[in-house]
């Protein structure tokens, strides 16, 4: 049996250890959620939507203890992960609201007696979910997927072993059956078997564009559906006529919450150069002001990054960006101190096929991007393998609503940033995956549309 170990990013201490799950206890797990999906797939859609509301309930109850798990062990900053928690409960609540008219059959005219489309669940999904908003991915992946009728096993990453867990003892806490939302402690390795085992119907994925190559293809070669929400290398775009002070502002909380970690965050400033120069220099200023530190004090904008290989791997994509040619504006430096920080970095004048802007950035470094007009901003931000979010700045809407258009990606923000938000579907194309979260879409990705005629 193997065990999996949590290291407290802002200390590089360990924090707890875990066994690994025996066959007997995966088997045991399966069985159970295979048993709650019979009955909860059963159940009537508000009664679903009832347990959604008490799972909220009891997140904002745990809310400060649930906060200062994650903090302890992914290193966001204690503000970040209240604001978390307490999006969960919104995303739970939502889709309760919103679960039995989207789910109600619909009926569809075509002659006969009787005819309808009706909205079944698939049964048991497996939900493989990273580190980087440990609660909220689990959440916005299953809070539509259990009001449409199905049950989660939750592989989570292991570095937040502890949120995990603390997931499943919510479900009880919430008076929901245990075989609701069952987190397993298993190997990456075990993860196939889990994908083929009949009592497993489906499987949701969010991570990496390279764990969702691996999951898709095992699912595809037992023919179950995925859902993969994965990587992004976001542009931010700001046209000469953008409202510069703002665009800045946003571009620095974007691009540096979560100490850079997030899918959605504005990864690649594109910027027309007759404005480049004020808008580089407002955002070097908001750079200035963020306060790196320990992620418990309140006054943290950012804390340290999640773990050391993924802090190793951004030092050496700033490194090899700015050998490509790329011009450093602030930052670039892994701080000498206990724990896994990085300096918020800002590279300028970023060449092509760089890793600033080839591959996605997972940490706290903006890579700018000059271009001469529109037209040239929206090749590049067309130009990366990803298409998740996107951000467009402009004062002109009417030229907004024709570039949205042009613009492959998932979201965009027109003078905004690209968050994910329960009354909107979420998800990306391209490299950035298939199928979508939340809204009317979410509930309707993880079922069975199962025509009915009657004549
Ligand atoms: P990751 O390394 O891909 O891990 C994500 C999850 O997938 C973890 O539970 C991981 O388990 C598992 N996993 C990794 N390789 C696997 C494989 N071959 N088979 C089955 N499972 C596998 O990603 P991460 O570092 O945790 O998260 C960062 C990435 O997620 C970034 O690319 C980010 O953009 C993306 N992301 C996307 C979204 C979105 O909504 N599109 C949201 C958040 C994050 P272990 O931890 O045990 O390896």
């Amino acid at each position: 049996m193997g065990e999996v170990r949590t290291i407290d990013p802002t200390t590089g201490e360990e924090l707890a250890s875990y066994p690994t799950a025996t066959d007997e206890e995966l088997e045991t797990v399966l069985d159970r959620a295979a048993d709650t999906a019979r009955r909860w797939g059963q159940l009537p859609v508000e009664e679903r939507a009832e347990g959604l509301r008490r799972l909220a309930r009891a997140m904002r109850e745990r809310r400060e203890e649930l906060a200062q798990l994650a903090t302890a062990e992914m290193g966001k900053p204690i503000a970040e992960s209240r604001a978390e928690v307490d999006k969960c409960a919104w995303g739970l609540e939502h889709a309760a609201e919103l679960a039995p008219a989207a789910l109600a059959p619909e009926p569809v005219d075509t002659g006969a007696l009787e005819s309808y489309v009706r909205f079944d669940p698939l049964g048991v999904v497996l939900a493989i979910m990273p580190w980087n908003f440990p609660y909220w991915q689990v959440i916005r992946a299953g809070a539509s997927a259990m009001a449409a009728g199905n049950v989660l096993v939750l592989k989570h990453a292991d570095n937040v072993t502890g949120c995990s867990l603390a997931l499943g003892e919510l479900v009880a806490a919430a008076d929901l059956p245990p075989g609701l939302l069952a987190p397993i402690v298993v190997e990456v390795e075990r993860v196939a078997g889990i994908i083929a085992d009949p009592r497993v119907a489906a499987v949701t994925l969010t991570g990496s564009t390279r764990a969702g190559r691996a999951v898709a293809s095992q699912a595809g070669a037992v023919l179950k559906k995925s859902v993969l929400e994965l990587g992004g290398s976001d542009a931010f775009v700001v046209l000469e006529d953008a409202d510069l002070a703002a665009a800045a502002d946003w571009l620095v909380r974007s691009r540096f919450q979560n100490v850079g970690q997030s899918c959605i965050a504005a990864k690649r400033a594109v910027v027309v150069e007759s404005v480049a120069d004020e808008l580089v220099g407002r955002v070097v200023e908001g750079v200035g002001r963020l306060v790196v530190g320990d992620p418990r004090d309140e006054k943290t904008t950012v804390g340290p990054m999640a773990r050391r290989d993924l802090r190793d791997g951004l030092a050496r994509q700033v490194e090899e960006t700015k050998a490509a040619g790329a011009e450093l504006l602030v930052g670039g430096r892994v701080l000498d101190r206990p724990g896994w920080f990085y300096e918020p970095t800002v590279l300028d004048r970023v060449p092509p096929g760089s890793p600033g802007r080839a591959e996605e950035v997972f940490g706290p470094a903006l890579s700018v991007v000059r271009v001469p007009d529109a037209e040239a901003a929206l090749a590049v931000a067309n130009e990366t393998e990803y298409g998740l979010g996107s951000n467009l700045w402009t004062s002109d809407l009417e030229r907004a609503r024709t570039l949205v258009g042009r613009i492959q990606a998932g979201h965009t923000a027109v003078n905004g940033m690209t968050a994910s938000d329960p009354r909107l579907p979420f998800g990306g194309i391209k490299s950035s995956g298939y199928g979508r979260e939340l809204a009317l879409f979410g509930l309707r990705e993880l079922v069975n549309v199962h025509s009915v005629v009657v004549n």
